[in-house]
């Protein structure tokens, strides 16, 4: 339960009470006025996250084993190969409307309803082995533009959170070795397409060196659209020497190019 709510509950308690009723009735509007809040996806006033849009985001969300039309496909033409991508939701309704306020209207505390079902995700994917390296998850990075307008990295966020909370397995560690370039946008993107990086196929990435060489990556982002991002993405971390070995998304859209790149 989260503080406004907390509050209102308190105040309906001792609105019931007559000689009470003028003095909650006057810190109510006290609380709306010093932290006026309202749901940050349907905008019903007094609440952070109404009761009907948290349980409609949790049904459009899901836990292992993710149904079938959670699972896609990005090719990586260059390797000739197909980077397997699991989705613990389909882009859409509460949950898009929600996604957007967590990221772009700072309700950062969104993440925490998110968090859990992407580190059930991740843990699903990644069976421990004896003997096998630690596997890195690795948060594709923002650009620099979406990142100074936030001040925060939604994804980084969120596996931040799950890991504070216990929830992933021992064998897995969030390492953000993955980096926006820089360079591609002092020399704008248009410029580079034409060069060496888009050959190689990692325009706006550039992984740090792996610490040893075939290092198993999960590559973690918010939204699948085109699967443009995460093919980059995986391109910079295979150059770099890791092995990626599986994207997982908060939300996939469908169909997929119906949106800009995200
Ligand atoms: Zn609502």
């Amino acid at each position: 339960m989260d503080m406004p709510t907390m509050w209102l509950g308190a105040l309906e308690y001792l609105s019931q009470r007559r000689p009470m009723r003028w003095i909650a009735f006057g810190f109510r509007e006290l609380a709306n006025f010093l932290i006026p809040t309202s749901c940050a996806v349907c905008s019903r006033a007094d609440f952070r996250l109404c009761p009907e849009c948290r349980s409609e985001i949790q049904r459009q969300l899901f836990l292992p084993p993710l149904p079938d039309g959670q699972h896609h496909y990005v090719e990586l033409p260059l390797l000739a190969q197909q980077l397997p991508v699991s989705s613990c939701g389909i882009y859409g309704k509460e949950l898009a409307r929600s996604m957007l306020a967590f990221k772009n209207k700072q309700r950062y505390f969104l993440g925490a309803v998110f968090a859990p079902y992407l580190a059930a995700a991740i843990n699903s994917s990644c069976i421990p082995q004896p003997g096998q390296l630690e596997t890195y998850i690795v948060p594709v990075p923002s650009s620099l533009k979406a990142t100074g307008k936030r001040g925060y990295s939604p994804v980084s966020s969120m596996l931040a959170r799950g890991m504070r909370r216990g929830l992933y397995s021992a064998d897995l560690a969030i390492k953000p070795v993955l980096h926006y370039r820089v360079r591609s946008i002092l020399a704008g993107a248009q410029k580079l397409k034409s060069g060496s990086a888009r050959r190689s196929g990692k325009e706006h990435f550039i992984a740090e060196q792996a610490d040893t060489p075939g290092r198993p990556v999960i590559l973690v982002d918010d939204v699948l659209t085109t699967g443009s991002t995460l093919r980059q993405a995986a391109m910079a971390c295979h150059e770099a020497g890791y092995n990626v070995t599986l994207g997982i998304v908060l939300a996939l859209t469908k169909p997929p190019n119906h949106e800009s790149e995200q």
